[in-house]
């Protein structure tokens, strides 16, 4: 975080580094830092110029200081004040803010919770990825769990939201990448790309398929390995692909791994033998919010809930190393990996 801002004065504008011009049949490539990752973009199709991708990636930044609640990198953010006003008035937010929250609030809803869109008490409380990050008192974890309750969120008209409790907060932190990967594709699409791919922190999205007229080929990555190393590959076109994971931001106290994905109902990380979720999803939102809602579910309820989400399929790891898929996944997912076994 501290990195990115350090950068930002250096460079004013979102971009960090654009390289290679797109000529022959080399992509144009840009990358940055933003929502807590890198973002990087691939356009394969030729006669695009960098200002697509620097305008491109300003338009995730506006989403991040929109949405953002980390106090460490924002003084205020809508979100922010949404949560400060909390037990108060309503606040008024941008139609961007407004909508990722009806998208919240609808998964929410759809996942009883798993995905709870007012979980900031208790990401606040353990502050996983902060310098702050430590286990709470139960007494803590008990009040700030009274406090997470989707079904309180008001939406009201003219984009105003309110929460009713002093205490109470939203966090979109689980969805946001996959929105903003959606703003960028509209950008690109807009612009008349018909081939590229987003890949922001691991949440990737393809527009249309390879310029050559066969699918990507995406690799699905190892829950214990590096970002490199993948239990296998998707052949896919036109989709997007989210993994959730305890990897992805964690830390450790006598000997305990805690992460980042709670669950409301215990409080805790949510604990239920599986590794990581993958989801693929025609919405970048869509596959993020469900990826990590399914963590939360574990796999049984995870995948009911996939199976009756058309268009929606998933790849889930479990502890004991077995790979499960959804039954649309058909012939697009090869196990790659002898580590890894396909599920019967
Ligand atoms: P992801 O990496 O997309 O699975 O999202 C994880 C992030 O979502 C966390 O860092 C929190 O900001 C937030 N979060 C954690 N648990 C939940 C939950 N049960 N429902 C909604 N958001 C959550
Ligand atoms: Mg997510």
């Amino acid at each position: 975080m501290k990195l990115r801002i350090l950068l930002y004065l250096i460079v004013p504008a979102a971009v960090l580094v654009v390289a290679s011009c797109g000529r022959g049949n080399e992509p144009l490539r840009g990358n940055t830092y933003l929502l807590g990752t890198v973002l990087n973009v691939a356009i394969h199709d030729g006669g695009y110029r960098e200002e697509l991708i620097e305008g491109m990636f300003d338009r995730v930044a506006e989403i991040e200081a929109r949405m953002s609640t980390s106090t460490a990198d924002y003084d205020t953010t809508e979100l922010l004040a949404v949560n400060r006003a909390a037990g108060e008035t309503p606040t008024s937010v941008s139609a961007d803010t407004y909508e990722v929250l009806q998208e919240a609030l609808y998964f929410s809803r759809l996942t009883d919770g798993a995905f709870d869109v007012t979980i900031w008490p208790l990401v606040a409380l353990w502050g996983i990825g902060t310098d702050g990050a430590a286990l709470p008192d139960q007494a803590e974890i008990d009040t700030a769990r009274a406090l997470v309750d989707y079904s309180a969120l008001e939406l009201l008209p003219d984009r105003r939201v309110h929460l009713p409790t002093p205490g109470m907060g939203v966090d979109v932190g689980a969805i946001a990448k996959g929105y903003a990967a959606d703003e960028a594709a509209r950008i690109l699409t807009e612009a008349g790309v018909e081939h590229a791919l987003l890949d922001f922190g691991g949440n990737i999205l393809l527009i249309g398929n390879k310029p050559d007229g066969s699918a990507w080929r995406i690799g699905v990555q190892r829950p214990d390995g590096e970002r490199s190393s993948f239990i296998g590959v998707l052949t896919l076109s036109d989709r997007s692909v989210v993994t959730s994971g305890p990897y992805e931001r964690f830390f450790e106290q006598d000997g305990v791994r805690y992460h980042h994905i709670l669950d409301s109902a215990t409080g805790y990380p949510a604990e239920n033998g599986l590794s990581q979720v993958t989801i693929i999803a025609g919405r970048s939102i869509v596959a993020d919010a469900l990826s990590t809602a399914c963590y939360v579910l574990g796999l049984e309820e995870g995948r009911a809930l996939i199976e009756s989400q058309p268009g929606v399929e998933a790849i889930f790891v479990t502890e004991d190393r077995l790979v499960h898929l959804t039954e649309g996944i058909g012939d697009r997912f090869e196990l790659t990996d002898s580590d890894y076994t396909l599920a019967p």
